[in-house]
């Protein structure tokens, strides 16, 4: 049977089809000028930029709905987009000129927030940063978080599945929604708000839709579990040698920190002299030097817990003399314990100002994450001289942001096309061989297709073609994201 999404023919909207939009959402919900819509036309990273004739900008479940119905009537293709901060270009649309951004930003009310059972109701453009000012008011914590969380939206966190820095004690999105709405691609709403412990009415829509990355439907609203806000935390940064030795690190902090180490992330020393460089106002919080750093959090989320400041002093001590690190330092107030986070949070943003490099977004087995990086950079930069590997993030979690920097000086669009994409090629090759993944917690989007079509197991893409085809028969979702056409 031939793929109903590769024959499905999609129209170019034109201004009669656009009017009809506009009769819908309304002169606040509706541009079609130029300055207005063109911010949105390009990916994070900058690698990607399309064009839409129009962005539309619901206010409520109510008009997504419309927007959806009327977008399968005349087969136009909509482009979900929250915060524009994810980094495979899901949010992207093409350069056909067919394709409409449907932006969720407008429906930003967080409706209720319950300290009680822990609970927070809210639309899918609320922005992350707002969420974790408005749970701190009532004495709750949301407890994910990421470098782009002045940007990313409920939406869109759900719609990839977002990971960041609290993964190792709280799951990424996945776990943390009790709840959500979403608008099918047919137009009917599908509401799984009621925060339900147990549900075996078989297969989980809303599970579905967590990571889909806006193929199957639109979320417009979720239900979201909060923890009790922190009664007081402490910040380490720490010197090392090496991944291995943060590895054994992270083992001793995890075997004796009575479940309260919240994050642990490292850093070679290249990457704090990018952000040091790049950002300002950040400098290195150790006055010794050190190939790798560790950065981590140790909570208190209880009283009848000892300080957390207490606590990593004596694991510190213990780990110094185990050999297990160089160096600490113990962030002395809160401001010294979020310039510690910045630096690990501006790593994108310094490596972005610091020239053209390769993402790779990966994740292996948590136990060979430090062989990985250590046997797997040297002979990249060896086979393209002038390339500088940079791995950093979430060791706890198994997930490095593998980079490759270009070498200075290069036509990058040539580098690209040639070295880089074998580079990546042979990157993805290998993680594979660790039995791992190629997006750990960025997604697919339009970036990683390609590979992922390469790499994938076949049952693994029939799978994917065929719930992409049962829920989008018309193909209007989304299209050239995540899943790859058959
Ligand atoms: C500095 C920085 C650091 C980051 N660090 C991390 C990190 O540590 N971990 C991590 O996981 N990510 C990280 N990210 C990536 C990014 O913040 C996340 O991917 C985030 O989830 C994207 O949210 P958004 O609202 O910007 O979504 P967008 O970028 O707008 O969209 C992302 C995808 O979701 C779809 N989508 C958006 N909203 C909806 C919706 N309502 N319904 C259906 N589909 C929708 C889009 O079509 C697209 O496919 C980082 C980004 C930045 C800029």
């Amino acid at each position: 049977m031939p793929d109903p999404l590769q024959t499905m023919e999609k129209t170019v909207p034109d201004v009669n089809i656009l009017s009809e939009f506009r009769a819908i959402l309304g002169s606040k919900g509706y541009s079609d000028e130029n300055d207005v819509i063109s911010p949105w036309l390009t990916d994070w990273r900058g690698r990607f930029t399309g064009s839409s004739p129009a962005l539309l900008s619901p206010a409520n479940t109510q008009e997504v709905a419309a927007v959806i119905k009327l977008a399968g009537k005349h087969r136009i293709s909509l482009v979900p987009q929250g915060g524009n901060s994810g980094m495979v270009a899901g949010a992207t649309p093409d350069n056909s000129g067919q394709q409409l951004i449907l932006s969720l930003r407008r429906m930003n009310s967080i409706t209720a927030i319950d300290a009680d059972d822990g609970l927070v109701t809210c639309d899918a453009g609320v922005i992350l940063q707002n969420l974790h000012e408005a749970a701190a008011k009532v004495g709750r914590r949301f407890p994910l978080t990421l470098g782009g969380k002045g940007s990313a939206t409920i939406g869109g966190l759900i719609s990839t599945n977002a990971g960041g820095t609290q993964v190792l004690r709280h799951g990424t999105m996945r776990m943390l929604v009790a709840g959500l709405e979403a608008v099918l691609p047919d137009g009917s709403i599908y509401d799984a708000m009621a925060p339900l412990k147990k549900d075996n009415r078989g297969y989980d829509l809303k599970q579905l839709l967590i990571g889909a990355e806006g193929t199957i439907g639109v979320v417009t609203k979720a239900v979201l579990h909060t923890v009790p806000a922190l009664l007081d935390r402490c910040v380490v940064w720490a010197g090392i040698d090496s991944p291995s030795q943060a590895y054994e690190l992270l083992l001793f902090m995890q075997r004796h920190g009575r479940e309260r180490l919240e994050g642990f992330e490292i850093l070679p020393d290249r990457a704090l002299n990018t952000v040091t460089t790049h950002i300002a106002g950040t400098r290195a919080p150790l006055e010794t030097q050190h190939r790798w750093h560790a950065l981590m959090e140790f909570v208190q989320d209880d009283a009848a817990q000892s300080s957390p400041r207490e606590l990593a002093m004596h694991l510190l001590e213990q780990a110094m003399s185990a050999n297990l690190l160089g160096n600490a330092a113990i962030a002395s107030s809160d401001a010294q314990a979020e310039a510690f986070w910045k630096i690990r949070d501006s790593i994108a943003e310094a490596e972005r100002a610091a020239g053209p490099a390769l993402q790779h977004d990966i994740s292996v087995p948590v136990a060979a994450m430090a062989r990985f990086i250590e046997v797997e950079s040297p002979p990249i930069e060896a086979a393209y001289p002038g390339t500088k590997t940079l791995a950093f993030g979430h060791l706890g979690d198994g997930n490095i942001h593998f980079h490759v920097k270009a070498p200075d000086g290069v036509d990058i669009v040539n580098w690209y096309a040639h070295d880089g994409k074998a580079i990546t090629s042979h990157v993805y090759d290998r993680v594979r061989a660790y039995g791992g993944s190629l997006s750990a917690e960025h997604g697919i989007g339009q970036a990683k297709i390609a590979e992922f079509e390469r790499l994938a197991e076949p049952a693994r893409l029939a799978a994917l073609r065929a719930i992409k085809n049962a829920f989008d028969p018309l193909g209007i979702m989304n299209p050239g994201k995540l899943v790859p056409l058959a």
